[in-house]
């Protein structure tokens, strides 16, 4: 068949390079180069591990002060608050302990084959490097202070996350830039990274292209439709694209799309920053999860990046890059000695649904529609197993991964 695969993030990508080895023929539409928006600068993390979704138990008691703290780690902007309301009554519901449990299961089916997944796109494209399995370092002042996250971390494991408890002489003997502001560590040693985020969509899209897929630079308006077909993509400023079938994976975008094929989703961006610090002369060999600090650290192919923040504040409104320095103004912190001469700072857009689950399933209002967004956090972790599971539909074969908790028809009935 002729797909259109709309965006070329991480999640098109993967799933066009798992089309193409079905023999498809695609055709990528984004007016933007590969790898630009989301999957651009994020923070490179392949984690197994990372399973639990971002609303967790008694999440709510911290609601007054996200609207209190413009620059905490997660605030909403008044004016967006109006918008944002809704979807943060939802987020608060599925903070039950149940349904964390339920969508950390359910998404720990996804994560599990990271690896298995990325594994022949990165080979074919010549891009091992791209992807390592370093290992992750979950990092506490104390074992008291990582008694916090002790529910959460006993529900990774009992999902089969290896998490190797790290004392502080073990630490600072894997890490000894983490000396001082960390004496207690649980070390993910299945989980990995990307040295580069931007590179690997890159890398994954020129192979696609060198396999014989098009790249048309518009942007999707909508759909011809007949009957319960999609005939061809209506491009903005161009001439419709005939098809044979098209997938959805335009990340925070993606709503309006999906909803002209009968899919409604709640889809909300939480906006995060980064800050890469280009003259680092940390020596980090793991990722570094400071759940403290709500601070990722990750050594790249490009320095060190510091990243997290999470902002509501839609798709429109200019970055807000004092949020940016409050993660630099943290790295300073904990580590003293980072020379920090040299720093970039970025802001992207997380594709984010209240359950913290992506929707990954058939369109419902078509038979050659399929839908792959709204990885939130986890997107560098997802996209590859999206990809192999949506080729999987598009081929009428069995998914590997139950994927009901995922399909786009869940949030019906309740807007
Ligand atoms: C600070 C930060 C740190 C993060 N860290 C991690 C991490 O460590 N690990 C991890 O797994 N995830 C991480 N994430 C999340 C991850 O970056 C995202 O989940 C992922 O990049 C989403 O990929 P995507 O392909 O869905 O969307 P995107 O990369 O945003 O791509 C969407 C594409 O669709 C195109 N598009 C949109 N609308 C249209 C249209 N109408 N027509 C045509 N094209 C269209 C856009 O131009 C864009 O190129 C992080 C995110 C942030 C912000």
């Amino acid at each position: 068949m002729h797909i259109a695969v709309v965006g070329t993030g991480i999640v098109g990508v993967c799933t066009a390079a798992w089309l193409q080895r079905d023999g498809h023929r695609v055709s990528f539409v984004d007016p933007r180069d590969a790898g630009e928006a989301c999957s651009f600068g994020n923070a490179g993390s392949l984690s197994p591990s990372a399973c639990l979704p971002v609303g967790m138990p008694g999440m709510w008691k911290q609601v007054p002060k996200w609207l209190a703290d413009p620059l905490g780690p997660l605030t909403v902007r008044w004016a967006y608050l109006p918008r944002a309301l809704p979807w943060l009554l939802r987020f608060l519901r599925h903070s039950s302990r149940d349904e964390v449990v339920r969508i950390a299961t359910a998404m720990r089916q996804l994560l599990v084959p990271i690896f298995d997944s990325y594994g022949p796109l990165v080979e074919h494209a010549g891009a091992a490097h791209l992807v390592r399995r370093s290992g992750c370092l979950y990092v506490y002042s104390s074992q008291q202070a990582a008694a916090r996250w002790a529910w959460g971390m006993k529900l990774r494991r009992s999902l089969g996350v290896e998490l190797r408890e790290v004392g502080q002489d073990e630490l600072e003997a894997m890490e000894p830039d983490l000396r001082g502001a960390f004496r207690f560590g649980l070390l993910a040693p299945e989980n990995g990274s990307t040295p580069d985020p931007s590179a690997l969509v890159k890398a994954l899209h020129a192979q696609c292209l060198r396999d014989g897929a098009e790249h048309v630079r518009a942007t999707v308006q909508g759909f011809d439709r007949q009957g319960r077909r999609v005939r061809a993509l209506r491009l903005a400023g161009g001439e419709p694209l005939a098809v044979d079938g098209v997938v959805v994976a335009a990340g925070a975008w993606s709503g309006p799309l999906a909803r002209q094929l009968g899919a409604r989703v709640p889809l909300e961006t939480q906006r995060g920053y980064h800050v890469t610090v280009g003259s680092s002369n940390l020596g980090l060999r793991h990722t570094v999860m400071a759940l403290e600090h709500n601070l990722m650290v990750n050594p790249m192919a490009m320095g060190l990046r510091l990243a997290g923040s999470v902002e509501f504040a839609g798709l429109r409104a200019p970055p807000q890059y004092a949020r940016a320095d409050v993660l630099l103004h943290k790295g300073r912190q904990l580590f003293p000695h980072l020379d920090t001469s040299r720093t970039t700072q970025w802001m992207g857009h997380r594709p984010c649904l209240p359950d913290s689950l992506p929707v990954i399933g058939a369109a419902p209002a078509v038979d050659n529609a399929w839908l792959g967004f709204g990885h939130g956090h986890v997107g560098m972790c997802g996209g590859a197993s999206t990809g192999r599971e949506l080729a999987a539909l598009v081929a009428g074969r069995a998914p590997q991964v139950d994927l009901q908790p995922f399909r786009p028809q869940r949030f019906s009935g309740l807007f």
